[in-house]
């Protein structure tokens, strides 16, 4: 027979602490006691502004309400990241959340737009995409007959006090004080209770690691074990400040590839969010404090923080009665804003096998090997933006392009080059449209593509290509600016 479970402490309260227990009290919260210990103590890392599309679903779930949390939060439109001098020197272009053109059975847009190409009508991938270009223009509006694929930036310690408070709403218990030992049950060696330094015992039946880097469960404690990556993602560090707003706030991420490494700037509708990631190796603390000074454009309105990490991952994600979720399960890297996603997908994959009547090994195998896929396809994804530059101008860029990198992303870039096609692998939350526009956005043209590409005759192909362009072109000229529509929509 084994141990039903009825008490979750959730250990933590950064952004992965305050998702977990909204989805837990919201969701299946009439069935168990939910308790969250944080530490006032010790701050949460106080980054990570930057998500993407599927949170609309999370908060879809939740019952939240669009505007209200965009407003609690100071949010933006986010329509997708700007990758500045990432291929080459001065190459620009935009991973929009966006599909770009029509695709058909045998293959996606991206094979008519080569055979295009190759017939002379000349125009860029993005041109056909209407978030990019709704982006590039500094536009946005919700509107019913045009659909329109978005995510947030958001102001993270405004977020989690949101969902602490729709959690303490719905039944939660927030405990204050700081975590001091973590005790385990001798003949299980499962988690029995944490003891927080007031001497006060918190016990339960199922524990949620967000404890953040230390992972004071998952691993202090139960030492799961972490695969270090840092030989496919070399970043280790990054500085963050926030400045004054200087301009309209734009509907996208900027990720600005400097020598060592990369810079963020994430608009909020109060100020903007920057920071410089990059690789201790080859620039220091001090270099990099000074080029990210250099680079932000707003006056300062914290002092720069230096946050260091280490990139991979937890060796499991469920370890006996523990869970760990967002920083305390590893890290990738936060060029494609995915940690915020991976925390809701662990939570939701957790909702979904709560081991209610007792953890059985199969629910924990199951987990585990859902997490797996999903993670090692979101790093594939990242390495591919380092891997695939064309910069050789520092040792940085250099080590880059020429690093080896895991046989799943090193056959899906020959796949591309040699014949334009995209598979996704299972559990890759990026669709193929995400692939084609950042493997073309880094310089990467084909040597082939489908040949039902060549159904339409030269006129038909121009009509269709030109077609879709100006009907793009003209539905984001009818859209408001993105600071306009937020002023009407969110305005905090
Ligand atoms: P933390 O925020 O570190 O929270 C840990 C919590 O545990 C705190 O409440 C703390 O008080 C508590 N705690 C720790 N020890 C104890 C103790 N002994 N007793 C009691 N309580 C304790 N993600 C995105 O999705 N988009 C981004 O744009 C993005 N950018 C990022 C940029 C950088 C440089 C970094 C490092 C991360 C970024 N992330 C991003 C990741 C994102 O910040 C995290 O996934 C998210 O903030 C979740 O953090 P967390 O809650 O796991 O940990």
């Amino acid at each position: 027979m084994k141990d039903k479970i009825k008490n979750v402490v959730i250990a933590g309260g950064g952004t992965a602490g305050w998702m977990a227990a909204a989805a837990f009290a919201k969701l299946i919260g009439k069935n168990l006691n939910i308790t969250l210990v944080e530490s006032d103590e010790i701050s949460t890392v106080g980054v990570g502004e930057a998500t993407i599309p599927p949170i609309k679903t999370f908060h879809k779930l939740l019952g939240i309400n669009e505007q209200e949390i965009m407003r609690a939060t100071n949010a933006t439109f986010k329509l997708g990241i700007e990758f500045e001098n990432w291929g080459l020197q001065n190459s620009k272009y935009i991973h929009s959340f966006g599909a770009t053109g029509k695709e058909c059975w045998a293959g996606e847009f991206h094979h008519f737009w080569l055979h295009g190409l190759r017939k002379g009508i000349k125009a860029d991938f993005g041109d056909y995409c209407y978030e990019l270009q709704a982006a590039k223009a500094n536009k946005f509006a919700l509107l019913n007959n045009t659909p329109i694929n978005y995510a947030y930036h958001l102001d993270a310690t405004l977020y989690a006090k949101y969902l602490r408070k729709f959690s303490e709403n719905l039944g939660v218990t927030r405990l204050e004080g700081k975590i001091q030992q973590v005790n385990k049950d001798s003949k299980t060696g499962n988690i029995s209770s944490l003891t927080l330094a007031s001497g006060q015992v918190v016990e339960g039946d199922f524990f949620i690691d967000c404890t953040g880097f230390r992972g004071l469960l998952i691993e202090q404690a139960l030492h799961t074990g972490f695969d270090h990556w840092s030989h496919w993602l070399p970043c280790d560090s990054a500085v963050a400040v926030q400045t004054k707003t200087v301009s309209a706030p734009k509907p996208y991420t900027r990720a600005i590839a400097h020598n060592s490494g990369w810079q963020w700037q994430i608009p909020l509708q109060n100020r903007v969010g920057n920071g410089l990631v990059f690789c201790s190796k080859y620039c220091s603390d001090e270099e990099a404090i000074a080029t990210l000074k250099q680079n932000i454009e707003g006056e300062m309105i914290t002092e720069p923080r230096v946050i260091k990490f280490n990139t991979g991952r937890r060796r499991k994600g469920w370890n006996k009665n523990c869970v760990a979720l967002g920083l305390s399960s590893g890290f990738i890297e936060p060029l494609e804003s995915t940690s915020i996603h991976l925390i809701m997908s662990g939570v939701i994959r957790l909702l979904r096998l709560f081991p209610f009547e007792g953890i059985c090994q199969s629910t924990i195998d199951e987990y585990n090997s859902k997490l797996d896929s999903e993670l090692n396809a979101v790093r594939d994804f990242i390495v591919l933006h380092y891997k695939t530059t064309e910069r050789e101008d520092t040792d940085f860029w250099l080590h880059c392009k020429t690093m080896e990198i895991p046989p799943s992303l090193q056959h899906k870039i020959k796949l591309f080059k040699e014949t334009g096609r995209v598979f996704l692998d299972d559990g890759d939350i990026f669709r193929v449209d995400s692939w084609t526009q950042v493997l073309i956005g880094q310089g990467i043209i084909p040597e082939q593509y489908h040949t039902i590409a060549e159904v339409m005759n030269d006129k038909e192909l121009e009509h269709f290509m030109h077609s879709m362009k100006n009907s793009i072109a003209n539905a984001v000229e009818k859209l408001p600016s993105h600071a306009e529509f937020l002023d009407k929509y969110c305005k905090a």
